[in-house]
């Protein structure tokens, strides 16, 4: 197949062409978490011919993922998530360079990458990923989604704040779980869905998403803009 026929639909973009695509050709995205988020955003990444993709993550597929992570097949119970992902992208789309770690090292290729999504569910990751984010000037896609609810934001770390920890400064806090409040499939994918595309405008220099932070209420398709500030007492991103 050529590249040209797989990628035509983007490339007639006026936003993308020929040029853009060698720029996500020569670009490297670190995927954090294949959960419901990270399942659909490395779909679109590997569709879209990201020339190097990272996924990382430390669990094994479950049949209580199968719901709503849709990159898994029943035949993946039991696989490690990294393995089974890294498979069905790599059927999907052979140029891309796909390379599954585990949680340690994708912490470490945070300096490898240029963008990095978190799609984690828990604060002690998110908190982390921020932190190695902010230490390597990184630009960072976080999305969240529990309930009907949706959180996205990107952080511009190559520039300073304000970042994760800005927004969520309290430590302490314990998130909930998709297992005690719920989720639904669609919700959680219209949230990874929009992860992969604020990565790929970032590549493309399309850039107005820094410093924002989207709110989504799924049951009344509303959502919500807020803009940032950086927390100048902030430990992690402050001077
Ligand atoms: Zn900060």
């Amino acid at each position: 197949m050529s590249e040209f026929a797989r990628y035509s639909r983007q490339i007639v973009l006026r936003e993308l062409g020929v040029n853009g695509q060698q720029l996500l050709a020569d670009s490297t995205v670190l995927v954090i978490g294949l959960g419901g988020l990270g399942s659909i955003a490395a779909s679109y990444l590997a569709g879209a011919g990201i020339g190097r993709l990272l996924l990382s993550d430390r669990d094994r597929v479950d049949t209580s993922n199968l719901q709503r992570q849709v990159l898994y097949r029943q035949s993946d119970v039991g696989r490690l998530k990294t393995e089974a992902a890294a498979a069905q992208l790599r059927a999907l789309n052979a140029a891309v360079a796909i390379e599954a770690l585990d949680a340690e090292a994708g912490l470490a290729a945070i300096a490898q990458a240029d963008v990095v999504l978190d799609c984690t569910d828990n604060f002690v990751a998110r908190y982390a990923i921020n932190a190695a984010c902010a230490k390597h000037r990184r630009v960072l896609v976080s999305g969240a989604a529990i309930r009907f609810e949706g959180q996205l934001a990107l952080f511009d770390l190559s520039r300073g704040g304000p970042c994760y920890h800005c927004l969520y400064p309290d430590h302490g806090a314990q998130a909930e779980t998709c297992e005690e409040a719920g989720i639904l499939g669609p919700v959680v994918g219209t949230v990874g869905a929009l992860q992969a595309l604020l990565a790929l405008k970032w590549l493309l220099g399309l850039r107005d998403d820094a410093g924002r932070l989207q709110v989504w209420d799924a049951r009344q398709l509303q959502w919500q803009r807020f803009t940032m500030s950086a927390d100048p007492e902030c430990p992690v991103c402050g001077a």
